[in-house]
Order: C-alpha cells, then sequence, then structure tokens
C-alpha cells in the first residue's frame, strides 16, 4: 500500500477546491479487501490502534528509562464541525492515558493576550516520552485572527515565518510533527451544524456563533491555503484529509500517526542495571517471617 503520508502530504500551492472531502485516497476497496469499505475501515482503525498503542508505549519507556527526548504532537485543524474532537476520540482514545497529553485551544485568555501568540502553545508542549493532541493550534492565529481581523494585517503575515522558524525548533529538539487539516465540505457542515440543533445530545456543541463563521467559509479557505502552502515543510508538513466520511477520516489520521511513529523507529529500553544480579536477588528472595 503506498504511504497515506505520501497521498496525503501537500506542497506550497495548496487548494483545497482541488481536494474532494468526499474522497478515500489509500483506502483499498470492496475488490481488494472483500469487505464494506466502512466495516474495513473501522476494523482496522481498532488493529492500527494496538500498533499504536505499543509505539506509545517504547515512547514513554525511552525518556522515562534512559532519557530519550523524543515526543510526538498531533495539530488538528479544522473548520466548525470538521471532526477535531471526533479524531480525538477515536484516534488518541488507543493510547495511554499516562503518556498523553491532550490541549484544546479556545480564544486566548487576557492573560494569554498579553504575550506572544507562540507562548500558550510552548506551555502546552508534551514532555519527552509524552504524545501530545492539539485540538485547534497556533495556527488559529493566521485563520481566525486574520478572517476576523484580530490583528493588523502585518501582525498575521508575519506569523508564518515565525510558525516555520518554531516548528524547526521543536523537530531540533526531538519532536515528531503531524500536522492534519480535516477537511469537509461546505454542506458536510450544513448537516453536521443541524444535526447538533436537533440532536439533544449533541446540542451543548452548538454554538451560533459557528454559523457567523460559516458565512465566511470563502475567507476561511483562502486562509487555510496560505497557512497550508506557507507551513508545509520538509521538517513539518501539513496532511489534509479529506473528512465528510468519519470512517475515512480517522483511519486515515490513526495511519498517519501510525507511519510517523514507524519511521521513529522505537524499541523498548535496554537496562541499566546489572540483569544477571538483579534476577539472582530477587531468586533468592524469601517472605519476611511473620511478626507473631
Ligand atoms: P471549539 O473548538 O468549538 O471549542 O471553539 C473554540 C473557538 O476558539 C473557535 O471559535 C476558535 O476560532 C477560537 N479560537 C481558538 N484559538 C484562537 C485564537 N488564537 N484567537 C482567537 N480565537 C481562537
Ligand atoms: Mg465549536
Amino acid at each position: 500500500m503506498t504511504s497515506l503520508r505520501e497521498l496525503l502530504r501537500v506542497g506550497p500551492a495548496v487548494d483545497l477546491k482541488d481536494i474532494d472531502p468526499g474522497t478515500t485516497p489509500g483506502l483499498p476497496g470492496r475488490k481488494v479487501t472483500g469487505k464494506d469499505p466502512k466495516a474495513w475501515a473501522r476494523e482496522q482503525l481498532a488493529s492500527i490502534g494496538g500498533e499504536v498503542a505499543v509505539h506509545q508505549e517504547m515512547l514513554y519507556a525511552g525518556a522515562k528509562a534512559s532519557g530519550d527526548r523524543r515526543r510526538v504532537l498531533l495539530v488538528l485543524q479544522a473548520m466548525d464541525c470538521g471532526g477535531k474532537d471526533g479524531t480525538v476520540k477515536k484516534v488518541a482514545g488507543s493510547m495511554n492515558p499516562l503518556g498523553l497529553h491532550v490541549v484544546a485551544f479556545g480564544p486566548p485568555t487576557a492573560e494569554e493576550l498579553k504575550h506572544g501568540f507562540l507562548w500558550r502553545i510552548r506551555r502546552a508542549l508534551p514532555e519527552p516520552g509524552v504524545v501530545g493532541v492539539f485540538n485547534r493550534s497556533h495556527y488559529e492565529d493566521v485563520l481566525v485572527a486574520r478572517v476576523d481581523s484580530l490583528v493588523p494585517e502585518r501582525t498575521w503575515r508575519s506569523r508564518y515565518w515565525q510558525i516555520n522558524g518554531f516548528e524547526r525548533e521543536l523537530t531540533d529538539a526531538g519532536f515528531t510533527l503531524i500536522k492534519v487539516m480535516l477537511h469537509i465540505s461546505y454542506d458536510e457542515q450544513r448537516e453536521r451544524l443541524m444535526e447538533r440543533l436537533t440532536d439533544p445530545t449533541k446540542r451543548w456543541k452548538y454554538n451560533p456563533a459557528d454559523v457567523d463563521a460559516r458565512g465566511r467559509w470563502t475567507d476561511y479557505q483562502a486562509a487555510y491555503n496560505d497557512a497550508l502552502s506557507r507551513c508545509s515543510t520538509d521538517h513539518a508538513p501539513w496532511y489534509v484529509v479529506p473528512a465528510d466520511r468519519k470512517w475515512y477520516r480517522d483511519w486515515a489520521v490513526a495511519n498517519l500517526v501510525l507511519e510517523a511513529f514507524k519511521e521513529m523507529r522505537l524499541s523498548y529500553p535496554e537496562p541499566v542495571f546489572d540483569f544477571d544480579a538483579e534476577r539472582r536477588r530477587l531468586e533468592a528472595d524469601r517472605a519476611p517471617a511473620m511478626a507473631s
């Protein structure tokens, strides 16, 4: 199978108009799997999740037992209803919470606004050995900040190179970045907003402001095109995942994570103590005499 990273990675001239949110790149068809694609993707997600969990444990073990500084950061961006929360649940859900650090970014607080836009991001970074997941990220500062004119144009324009420098710093420090844009269509967003409105268990997620943002769809797509084009670098590429089909989205993101992990060539750390001496000590071990 061609790697999903190769298939979904975007270059320096992305136009989201050219990527159909309803497609399923890389997903083998019914002729190959003998199964309904959705059922197959869901089954695969479970086994990929198991593999990811093993790599995650090796990453954690390496940091704990031998001071390995490496870590992984999955960055999720999307329009509202794009499926960021669902992806966290399905993809990060297979991992051990002990080695997982999930952070969702909302509008900056008064305290955060006193600092540069990367300040709160740096504070939220995962420790060595940990997998970080960002539900929204520093990219909001070239998306909503640009579309809603929260800062002057020269300010957001200067952020693309600041982001590239920052991400370079991260990868130099042992981070593997997996930046994923979940790409949904205008029609699918309407369906999902309507579902949030009508389903009492989803109504809490409905935010009237999302409909205002939807009114600026074209501006957002343009802002995404620039962010993806300018910040898809060799050390930290962007992947665009067609996300109208949730089962494809989860399968694709899980694969991107697994492929990144495999490239890290992790293994369980070797003991730093005298293995034979320790074994002899435990073999000679006797239960303490019971106090009478
Ligand atoms: P949600 O992800 O549904 O909880 O919504 C979070 C909201 O926070 C969205 O409307 C984002 O546009 C907004 N947000 C996130 N980061 C920023 C930022 N840096 N500046 C302004 N708004 C932001
Ligand atoms: Mg929301």
